[in-house]
């Protein structure tokens, strides 16, 4: 049972986790968060070039992938407005590559978000004990199996370096999209093999 496709709901969840700011009515970020947000933008779009099979050159013909800079430019002029639609044309076109490639979003989401929110650490809600992993995906209580009778909880927390840097959990997982490739060819099989 799948829970509900709410994306941007679960990035909320993802940045309140890591302590970024999240605002509750329209404004326009301040520089260093547009800086960060022009940065994070534009290396994924690199990614996906690079994940395409194609590159980006320089009008001399040299590959730009690797010499590319995003600074924030003193002359620019920052714009609500267009920072909204630079965000939705994006959402556009991740979602028409998506369904170029026979691609079901939701469950490629849902492991991309598992991932990246393994990256903090489960606690033990009663004594605060880092939890560890159990034979599967789930997480244990270390030494006593039936800790607290029982009634502990999982709390995820943040640990950070001297320098402010997250530590990722002993508990992470990268995402496996190889896997929901596989699960969605599988589901997707009686259909193809029906044509
Ligand atoms: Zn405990």
């Amino acid at each position: 049972m799948n829970k509900p496709y709410q994306p941007q709901h679960d990035i909320v969840t993802l940045m309140k986790q890591f302590e970024q700011e999240v605002k509750e009515s329209p404004e326009l970020p301040d520089a260093a968060t547009r800086l960060l947000r022009a940065r994070l933008v534009f290396e994924e779009a690199l990614e996906f070039v690079r994940a395409c099979g194609c590159t980006v050159k320089s009008g001399a013909g040299a590959s730009v992938i690797d010499e590319i800079a995003v600074e924030l430019d003193a002359d620019g002029a920052p714009d609500l407005v267009e920072y909204v639609d630079g965000c939705i044309d994006q959402l556009v076109v991740t979602y028409g590559a998506l369904n170029a490639a026979g691609i079901e979003a939701q469950s490629a989401w849902d492991e991309v978000q598992r991932s990246n929110m393994s990256k903090a650490w489960p606690h033990c809600s009663v004594c605060d004990a880092v939890l560890e992993r159990g034979s599967g995906s789930d997480l244990v209580h270390p030494g006593d199996s039936y800790a607290h009778g029982g009634s502990w909880q999982t709390i995820l927390k943040v640990h950070k370096r001297e320098d402010g840097k997250f530590i990722k959990a002993p508990t992470y997982s990268p995402a496996n999209i190889r896997q929901v490739i596989e699960e969605q060819l599988e589901a997707t099989r009686p259909l193809i093999a029906a044509r």
